[in-house]
């Protein structure tokens, strides 16, 4: 039995959609859409290069 119950509405575009729960940040869960998940991944790594980046010139200035 599992815990997770699927509305198979995405949280993010509303369609009714094969839906899969993600882990977001916070560790909270996100039914999305297949779609919908690889938009808030390629965000999210875009995010985190940002940070990298950022880190990399901090140190280069330091
Ligand atoms: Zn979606």
């Amino acid at each position: 039995m599992s815990e997770v119950s699927l509305s198979g509405i995405c949280s993010s575009c509303q369609r009714e959609v094969d839906t899969n729960l993600y882990h977001g940040s916070n560790s909270d869960k996100m039914e999305l859409c297949k779609e919908c998940y690889d938009q808030y991944a390629a965000k999210e790594m875009l995010q985190y290069w940002k940070d990298h980046i950022a880190e990399e010139e901090r140190r280069a200035n330091n």
